[in-house]
C-alpha cells in the first residue's frame, strides 16, 4: 500500500488527555480516535492490527475443535433474569426498552445467550462435548473509563465456550483453552504469567488469568521466581515476614491508653514508637448483611475475596461509618476486639501466637496495649490478608514479588451455575436426563494490542512484533525525486507485494526523517531504506525497529534476507 493514498493521522506531541503509554501512542499513530469516554473508533492501523490478532485467535481456537458463531449484543433482560444476572450485574450492565416497554440489555458476556441456544438445541450426550466462539462486541457501563483501551465501554471479546457431559470432559475443555491460550500469546508476541484466580461473579470452582506484566495494569500477581508459583493478590497465599519486633513478655490484662487524635496504624505507631506489626488492625466488615469484625497485622491488608470465601458470603463490604459507632460505641481509628460481642469476629492466621499487642478501645482517642488473640477475644481464624511482596512463597520458601499487570485473558470452569438456572439437559448414556457442565473463557482483542504496545514500546514509538504489527516492513526511498532512488524502491516494494509481505511504501514527499519518525511511531518491525549516496555503491539497508540494527545488502538480496527473518 502507498502511504500517500492511506489515512494515518499522526500526531506531533502526546495527547494532554493520555495517561498510559499505549492510549498515548494510539492516538499519536494515528490508530484510534476517542469518540466519548470510554468509547473509540479505530482507524486504519488499529483495524489492520485488530484483524491479525484475531486471524490468530481464530486459529488456535479452531485447531483445538472450537466453533465459531456470532451471537447479538442486543439481549432480552428474561435469560438474564433466569441466570439471576440481571440484579447481580447492577449499574455495570446498559440497559433499555424497546417500543413496547419490554427491557434489553447489551451483553457484557455470552453465557446466556450460548445456553439458550445449547438447551434449545442440544438432546442428546452424544451430542458433546461442544465448544463454541465468537469474536464480538461487549458493552460494560464502567464507572470510570480510562486508560485508553483498556478500561472501555465497548470492546471486543473472544468468548468461548464448553458443554460436557462430566468433569472430566470439563478438564480437558479447560486445558485445551489454557494451551490455545498460551499459544495465543505467544504469537502475538506477549510475555504472560497464568495465574490462580478468583471467579467473582462468574461462579463456579477453577479459573485462571492470564497476565501480562506491564506498569499501565492495575492488577497485582505474586510472582515466585524460584519455584514458579504465581497467583493473583487477591488470591495467593505466602508466610509473612515477621514482626519486626518481638511481643512483650508480660501475663497480664489489656491496659488502655489515651491516644489523642491518633486514628491510623501509622500514627499510633509513631506515637508508641512500636512497628506497625505490633499492632493490630480491626476492620468492621458486612458480609451478605451481617456485620463482622476482621482482625489484622497491622502492615497487612485485607483480601475481601479471602475473606468472603472465609464466610462463604456472596456479598461483602466495608461497614459504614454510621454503622460502626452504632455497633462499637466508638469512631473508626479505636476500634478493637475486646469485649465485642454482638458480631463474629475473625482474625487473619499471621495473629496466631501472638501476644500482648495493640489494638483499639472502643472507645474514642483510647487505645489497649497487652492484647492476645484467643485470651482477650475468640476469633475464627483464616488466610485472610494480601500477600505482600517479600513474603516467603509458600511452596519454596523463596521471597515472592509483586507485579502491576494487565488481565489479557480468563478461564473458567462454570460447573453447573447456568446449565442448571436455564434449564439445560441432555439424554444421558443411562437414560436419565442430565444436565451438562460448562466452562467459559476470554480474551481481550483491544487489549492484546494495548499490551503488545505497552511491553514494547521505546521512545520512538510502538515496536509492535510482525505477527500483529498493521504492516510488516516498510520500503522508504529517502528521497522520492531521485529516478534511481525511487525505481529501486518500487522493485523492492513489489518484490515483497509478490512474496505475499505485508508491506507499505513510504512514497511521501517527506524529508527522511520525517519518515523514519513515522514509521517508527506506527511500529512498523522492518524498514528496507533505499538512498541515493549507498545505492550509487549497490547497497540498501535493512533496519530493525526493535534492535535498531541497520544491516547493508545489495537490493537484489534484501527481500529474500528479510524474509529469512519474518
Ligand atoms: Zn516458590
Amino acid at each position: 500500500m502507498l502511504w500517500s493514498k492511506l489515512f494515518i493521522p499522526t500526531l506531533r506531541d502526546d495527547p494532554a488527555e493520555a495517561e498510559v503509554p499505549s492510549h498515548k501512542l494510539l492516538l499519536r499513530a494515528g490508530y484510534v480516535r476517542q469518540l466519548a469516554a470510554g468509547i473509540y473508533s479505530y482507524l486504519f492501523l488499529a483495524q489492520r492490527s485488530l484483524n491479525k490478532i484475531e486471524r490468530i485467535v481464530r486459529e488456535e481456537m479452531d485447531a483445538m475443535g472450537a466453533q465459531e458463531f456470532h451471537l447479538p449484543a442486543l439481549n432480552p433482560a428474561e435469560i438474564w433474569q433466569e441466570s439471576g444476572r440481571w440484579d447481580a450485574m447492577g449499574d455495570n450492565m446498559f440497559r433499555l426498552k424497546d417500543r413496547f416497554g419490554r427491557d434489553l440489555c447489551l451483553g457484557m458476556t455470552h453465557e446466556e445467550v450460548m445456553t439458550a441456544v445449547a438447551r434449545g438445541e442440544l438432546r442428546s450426550y452424544k451430542q458433546l462435548p461442544q465448544i463454541w466462539y465468537q469474536i464480538q462486541t461487549k458493552f460494560r457501563d464502567e464507572q470510570r473509563p480510562k486508560s485508553g483501551l483498556l478500561r472501555v465501554r465497548q470492546f471486543l471479546m473472544k468468548d468461548s465456550y464448553s458443554f460436557d457431559i462430566d468433569a472430566e470432559g470439563l478438564d480437558i475443555s479447560f486445558r485445551k483453552h489454557y494451551d490455545a491460550y498460551l499459544k495465543i500469546f505467544t504469537r502475538c508476541g506477549l510475555e504472560v504469567i497464568p495465574v490462580e484466580a478468583d471467579s467473582g461473579a462468574m461462579g463456579g470452582s477453577q479459573s485462571m488469568e492470564f497476565m501480562v506484566p506491564s506498569e499501565a495494569g492495575e492488577d497485582f500477581v505474586v510472582v515466585c521466581n524460584h519455584c514458579h508459583y504465581a497467583a493473583n493478590l487477591e488470591k495467593a497465599v505466602a508466610y509473612a515476614v515477621p514482626p519486626s519486633l518481638d511481643d512483650p513478655d508480660y501475663d497480664g490484662d489489656p491496659e488502655p491508653f489515651h491516644t489523642p487524635g491518633r486514628k491510623t496504624i501509622a500514627d499510633v505507631a509513631d506515637f508508641t514508637k512500636l512497628p506497625a506489626s505490633s499492632q493490630m488492625k480491626s476492620l468492621v466488615m458486612v458480609a451478605d448483611g451481617k456485620p463482622v469484625l476482621a482482625m489484622l497485622r497491622g502492615d497487612h491488608q485485607l483480601s475481601e475475596t479471602k475473606f468472603a470465601a472465609a464466610l462463604r458470603a456472596t456479598e461483602v463490604r466495608q461497614a459504614f461509618a454510621a454503622e460502626i459507632v452504632d455497633w462499637f460505641g466508638a469512631e473508626p481509628g479505636s476500634l478493637g476486639p475486646v469485649g465485642i460481642t454482638n458480631m463474629l469476629i475473625v482474625a487473619d492466621s499471621a495473629l496466631e501466637n501472638r501476644r500482648n499487642m495493640i489494638a483499639g478501645a472502643n472507645r474514642n482517642d483510647y487505645h489497649l496495649r497487652n492484647v492476645t488473640p484467643g485470651r482477650h477475644f475468640q476469633p475464627a481464624w483464616h488466610d485472610l490478608r494480601q500477600v505482600n511482596g517479600g513474603d516467603a512463597c509458600a511452596v519454596c520458601g523463596s521471597e515472592v514479588k509483586l507485579h502491576k499487570t494487565i488481565e489479557a485473558g480468563h478461564i473458567f470452569k462454570l460447573g453447573y451455575k447456568y446449565s442448571e438456572a436455564m434449564g439445560l439437559r441432555v439424554d444421558g448414556p443411562a437414560g436419565a436426563e442430565v444436565t451438562p457442565i460448562m466452562g467459559s473463557y476470554g480474551i481481550g482483542i483491544e487489549r492484546i494490542l494495548c499490551s503488545a504496545i505497552e511491553q514494547r514500546y521505546d521512545a520512538n514509538g510502538m515496536s509492535l512484533p510482525v505477527s500483529i504489527a498493521p504492516f510488516a516492513v516498510i520500503v522508504t526511498p529517502v528521497n522520492n525525486l531521485d529516478a534511481a532512488v525511487h525505481a529501486a524502491a518500487e522493485q523492492i516494494y513489489n518484490e515483497c507485494r509478490a512474496l505475499a509481505i505485508d508491506v507499505l511504501f513510504d512514497d511521501r514527499d517527506e524529508r527522511p526523517g520525517v519518515k523514519f519518525k513515522d514509521a517508527d511511531l506506527i511500529g512498523v518491525p522492518w524498514r528496507i531504506t533505499i538512498g541515493g549516496k549507498k545505492l550509487a555503491l549497490g547497497l540498501v539497508e535493512l533496519y530493525n525497529r526493535k534492535t535498531r540494527e541497520t544491516r547493508e545488502l545489495p537490493p537484489a538480496g534484501v527481500v529474500a534476507e528479510l524474509r529469512k527473518s519474518l
